[in-house]
């Protein structure tokens, strides 16, 4: 058993831009799971993108402008403070060594994401790191590789307590109910001059308004 406040929550992506479906899911985490905090990870971005993207600065922008208000949600920049690639395991070796060894911490991880995991970098540390919650769409079950499935037989768990009792190390499948957002869908929208409100939150409708984001092509935007 360790003494803390409560696990916290990290769920990273490239939030280009963030959109009500990561914050419902998000919300939905810290309510349900009892987390402490939901950290929001915006991660480096993928530069060949087809329609234009925000700089990595307006995506975290956009992040803080999301969640002011909702204290149980909160923007960690570590992944585009540092340099070269970002791999998960050194984003929460980074955690770890601020947040002490004790302190339970849950990589929260789409279903999809979560099948390939085996391809990762140092894939089996991620369990000696965090607990792993798998976000699973009703109806969608995946396939796991053999050597995975091991892994998650071992360490699974139904109940939400176990992520509080240790550090790291169980894995949860969790059902949660997607909103039919994307951020793809967002700057296809918008490139085209529709609307994208209610789809996000206001003062991220509003930013993006005001800077003129994902607009059109323009290859001197930054990017990161
Ligand atoms: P893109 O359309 O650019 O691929 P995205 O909308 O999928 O972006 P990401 O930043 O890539 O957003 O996603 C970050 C995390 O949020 C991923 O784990 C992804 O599975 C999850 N996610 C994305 N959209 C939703 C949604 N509508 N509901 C719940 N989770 C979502």
């Amino acid at each position: 058993m360790t003494e803390n406040s409560g696990a916290i929550g990290l769920f990273g992506g490239t939030f280009d831009p963030v959109h009500n479906g990561h914050l419902r899911v998000a919300l939905d985490a810290l309510d349900g799971l009892g987390l402490a905090e939901v950290r929001l990870l915006p991660a480096r971005q993928n530069p060949l993108r087809e329609i234009p993207g925000a700089s990595a600065e307006q995506r975290r922008d956009l992040l803080v402008a999301a969640v002011t208000g909702e204290p149980g949600l909160r923007v960690d920049a570590r992944e585009l403070e540092r340099d070269g690639p970002s791999y998960t395991v050194d984003t929460l070796a980074s955690l770890r060594d601020e947040l002490g060894a004790t302190q339970p911490l849950v990589l929260m991880l789409g279903g999809d994401a979560f099948t390939g995991l085996t391809g990762w970098h140092r894939w089996r540390e991620l369990f000696d790191l965090a607990h792993v919650v798998v976000l699973q769409r009703p109806g969608h079950t995946a396939k796991l590789a053999s050597e995975l499935a091991v892994e998650t037989d071992a360490r699974g768990t139904s109940v939400a307590a176990d992520l509080h009792a240790q550090a790291a190390g169980r894995v949860m499948f969790w059902r949660v109910t997607q909103l039919e957002i994307s951020s793809t869908d967002i700057r296809t929208r918008i490139a085209a001059g529709r609307s994208i409100r209610y789809l996000v939150p206001d003062p991220v409708h509003d930013t993006i308004q005001r800077l003129g984001l994902y607009r059109a092509a323009d290859p001197a935007r930054a990017r990161a």
